[in-house]
């Protein structure tokens, strides 16, 4: 079975790659231009396969283009360069809004009383086989140049978090060496960054990745690949294990910045 889906795969991956889908990535995709032309060739040998096996659908209206499925597959897939991946094993289907969309939040507390609450949301990565994005929030990182901001990249980590069981920040690693540089970096990390952001301090990275350790390595992956210096800077073993994880250093890219945007 392992041995039909490995085969597959490699086929998809050595067919040639559409020279106006590769218009499409240097217009659409800064993460894209950034790649040597090695990465890109891997990287466009992937996207055939994640094309191919993941479903995309428009919601709320949004008319689904390939555009759109190729700016988003190209950077969730280079979260997948240079290892071994099974390309996002537990996600079947990308869910595109045209902007923010509002969950709502359905809880009944201990006395039995049921609230209702709605929240505005960018984006959301589900164990169950779903990936949610606003379209509006992906062009809006994708036109600020120093942002160190990216949707796609924080809802993919989370789907590597998720690949073998619960999202807790720590996703399967089968080196021991990086798994136990993993624990030493990432969770003081994490607690000194929830220290600052609870003291109101103005943060290197979103806020929002005190919310938990998951959020954490999902808002550092975004780190890492928009303001590689900045994560480098503020928490030097975080980004030295994440050159390990993701087998890629992009401080080295052409045309990264140091920069950092107020927020
Ligand atoms: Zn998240």
């Amino acid at each position: 079975m392992f041995g039909l889906k490995a085969k597959r795969r490699a086929k998809l991956r050595a067919k040639p790659f559409p020279a106006e889908w590769k218009a499409i990535l240097e217009r659409d995709v800064p993460l894209y231009r950034r790649l040597s032309p090695e990465d890109r060739d891997e990287l466009h040998g992937h996207l055939h396969v994640f094309l191919a096996e993941k479903r995309f659908e428009g919601a709320g209206g949004f008319a689904m283009t390939d555009d759109v499925r190729l700016a988003i597959a190209a950077q969730a897939c280079v979260l997948l360069l240079h290892r071994e991946t099974d390309y996002f094993l537990m996600l079947d289907s990308i869910i595109v809004y045209p902007a923010e969309y509002v969950a709502r939040l359905r809880d009944q507390d201990e006395n039995g009383v049921v609230w209702e609450d709605d929240e505005e949301r960018a984006g959301e990565s589900c164990a169950q086989g779903s990936l949610v994005l606003s379209w509006r929030d992906v062009l809006d990182d994708r036109e600020d140049p120093d942002t160190d901001l990216n949707v796609v990249l924080h809802e993919f980590a989370h789907q590597l978090d998720a690949e073998r069981g619960d999202m807790n920040g720590q996703p399967p690693i089968a080196d021991a060496d990086v798994r136990r540089d993993w624990a030493d970096a990432m969770l003081p990390a994490y607690e000194d960054f929830a220290r600052q952001v609870d003291a109101g301090r103005n943060t290197a990275l979103d806020p929002y990745g005190a919310e938990h350790p998951s959020e954490f390595f999902a808002v550092a992956t975004e780190t890492f690949f928009q303001q590689p210096r900045r994560l480098q800077a503020v928490y030097p073993k975080v980004y030295a294990v994440l050159t390990r994880y993701y087998r890629q250093n992009p401080v080295n890219w052409p045309g990264v910045s140091g920069g950092r945007r107020a927020k």
